[in-house]
């Protein structure tokens, strides 16, 4: 039977599996919430025949320390939307979130991932999924408004989707990690193998048809932020250079010019020297000493920043771990024609 008669018999064209996909770290102060508020919203959607029942969320445990792997263990156990992962060290936000939406990939029509705090404003899910009723292979929860940031946290977050944006790096505005992905998407993402991982700057560079919903981003349900000052930097900066080559050009064109004003400055010295004023001038050298020392470390410290992300790229680590999975992680199987049946049908294309 050719791949598009059979896939027009898929269940999923009526109602989709949903994967909800939920990094989390330390997180056993908010779970049993999110998981009693995802699995009203869920049942909801599965009654309206906007999910099928074979939908889940998927728990992903990034090496928690603290009791969230139990939670989730025996959540699963009472509540058949539960499901679990759990990653053998932790491994970041960005490489938890990839290996549930990869995990999800095989299970489920399309994916969406959010956080556990219960920021992401979950009423807004029937709207993600008509977007992908309509069409759209990902779909971006944007936020409204950042009333709920402090001003530090509002300020440093959009100077950097400004910057990225100068950087011509294509990122969403005031868009996270909240987001719809249909399974063609998922498929295209696990072509993206870099181990520096930057969802938010891959997923637009898939260049599927997309849209986007907005919600309002709620404080923290409880527990602490995952993301303290120092790993925000570090994630920002991983994200330009893992997306921009521009830094390396700025460098360059600030060698060009320290050159010509260096020129400006030997003539200057050598004007000095000839009428005999020589001593003179000892600050601005030393000045001269500091400033260009600076810039310099600099310059190697940016050059040496994306020396070091070629050397974790070329070793092409695993970026996850799997070490336990927990629930039941169902497949659709279509009416008349086995998924394997439908695989190998695609492999042979
Ligand atoms: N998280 C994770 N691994 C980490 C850090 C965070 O899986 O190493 C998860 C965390 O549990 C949460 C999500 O990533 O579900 C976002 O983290 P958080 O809410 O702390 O970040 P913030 O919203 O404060 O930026
Ligand atoms: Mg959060």
């Amino acid at each position: 039977m050719p791949v598009d008669e059979c896939e027009s018999l898929l269940p999923e064209k009526a109602a989709p599996v949903v994967y909800l996909v939920i990094p989390c770290y330390n997180e056993e102060e908010v779970l049993p919430e999110t998981a009693r508020q995802l699995t009203e919203q869920l049942s909801l959607l599965v009654k309206d025949g906007a999910a099928s029942p074979l939908s889940r969320m998927l728990f992903v445990d990034d090496g928690s320390r603290d009791r969230t792997w139990e939670i989730i263990s025996s959540l699963s156990g009472e509540n058949e939307f539960v499901c679990g992962l759990k990653l053998a060290h932790n491994r970041g936000h960005q490489n938890a979130l990839l290996a549930g939406l990869m995990e999800a990939r095989k299970h489920a029509g399309c994916a969406i991932s959010l956080d556990a705090d219960l920021q992401d404003d979950i009423s807004v899910l029937p709207q993600f999924l008509q977007k992908f009723r309509e069409g759209c292979d990902v779909v971006y929860g944007v936020r409204s408004s950042r009333k709920t940031d402090s001003f530090f946290k509002r300020a440093t977050a959009q100077g950097f989707y400004r910057f990225m944006r100068a950087l011509g790096v294509d990122v969403v505005y005031n868009h996270a990690d909240y987001r719809l992905m249909s399974r063609r998407a998922l498929d295209a993402l696990s072509e993206y193998k870099e181990v520096n991982l930057f969802l938010r700057g891959i997923v637009p560079l898939i260049g599927y048809r997309s849209d986007y919903v907005t919600y309002e981003r709620h404080e923290r349900f409880a527990g602490e932020s995952k993301y303290p000052l120092k790993k925000m930097l570090s994630f920002a900066l991983d994200g330009i250079t893992s997306f921009s080559v521009k830094p390396l050009k700025i460098i360059s064109n600030l060698g060009i010019l320290l050159s010509v004003l260096s020129v400006a400055g030997l003539l200057y010295a050598l004007i000095s020297y000839f009428c005999g004023d020589t001593v003179v001038g000892w600050t601005a050298i030393v000045c001269s000493i500091w400033l260009l020392g600076g810039i310099q470390l600099l310059c190697i410290g940016v050059v040496g920043g994306y020396v070091g992300k070629i050397y974790s790229e070329v070793k092409a680590r695993p970026r996850f771990r799997i070490e336990e999975r927990r629930g039941n992680m169902e497949t659709e199987k279509p009416a008349s024609c086995g998924k394997d049946t439908l695989d190998q049908e695609k492999e042979k294309m």
